[in-house]
């Protein structure tokens, strides 16, 4: 599948639908985005190609300062409207688009439903976001490292939530995921394509590492929480 993920002024859904087009290429059956709205974390998504998504956004655009999108390259669960990313807790104030597989989601979903979480599509992906919200302890960042402490498998994650819609927090484990660097605004990515029409700097993370973007700061750190330092590229092809 692929990701995308914006934070910043510019028009927020109209970057992620162009960074989507970019990826279709890496799964098409179905498309999703979620951006804060002064209404909150809003979420479309639509089963089929992006042209799907988009005519559905027609005439109610989600108008926003940061948003995560995603075309889904299905594993668990059909290809559906409510299979598609971004997926969300049973608050609706978490929301993640991810790239991979989890593969102990079902001994996990069974532990959050004897918890009382409510699930409502078939993916491995759901999961995370109900792990997140019951991590949640106000840090977003700690919430999603304990969230990824259960999880066992591949993923690349974008995760935001309405308590602090100040940041977009992206993972890498064994999913290829970058970061673009903008004035201002920040951007991540499944690959450099996604982004390259808003900015040529860009770090890789590796596995193992994750990173926080605010509009006008990008933090880098293992997934233990340790910070690093990376040196940017600076791409000089067109894609
Ligand atoms: N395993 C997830 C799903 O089936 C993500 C698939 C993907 O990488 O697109 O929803």
């Amino acid at each position: 599948c692929g990701i995308v993920g914006y934070i910043g002024k510019k028009d927020t859904q109209a970057v992620l639908i162009e960074g989507l087009k970019k990826l279709e290429y890496r799964g098409y059956d179905s498309a999703g985005i979620a951006v804060f709205t002064n209404q909150g974390l809003q979420i479309a998504k639509a089963q089929g190609r992006l042209a799907n998504l988009e005519s559905k956004l027609e005439g109610t655009p989600l108008v926003g300062s940061a948003g995560i999108g995603h075309t889904r390259w299905a594993t668990h669960g059909k290809p559906s409207d409510v299979n598609s990313h971004p997926h969300t807790d049973n608050s609706h104030k978490f929301s993640v688009v991810h790239n991979g597989i989890v593969e102990n989601y079902l001994e996990l979903k069974d532990e959050l439903i004897s918890q009382g979480h409510h699930f409502v599509s078939e993916t491995d992906t759901e999961v995370i976001s109900h792990l997140i919200a019951r991590e949640y302890d106000g840090d977003i960042v700690k919430a999603v490292q304990k969230a990824i402490g259960y999880m066992r498998g591949a993923f690349a994650l974008g995760v935001l939530t309405e308590y602090e819609p100040d940041k977009l927090v992206a993972v890498r484990q064994a999913s290829p995921l970058i970061i673009g660097i903008g004035e201002g605004e920040n951007f991540i990515g499944s690959d450099i394509p996604a982004i390259l029409q808003y900015t040529r700097k860009v770090y890789i993370l590796n596995d193992g590492e994750m990173a926080v973007l605010t509009q006008d700061s990008v933090e880098l750190m293992t997934i233990e929480g340790n910070f690093i330092s990376r040196e940017m590229i600076h791409v000089d092809w067109d894609a």
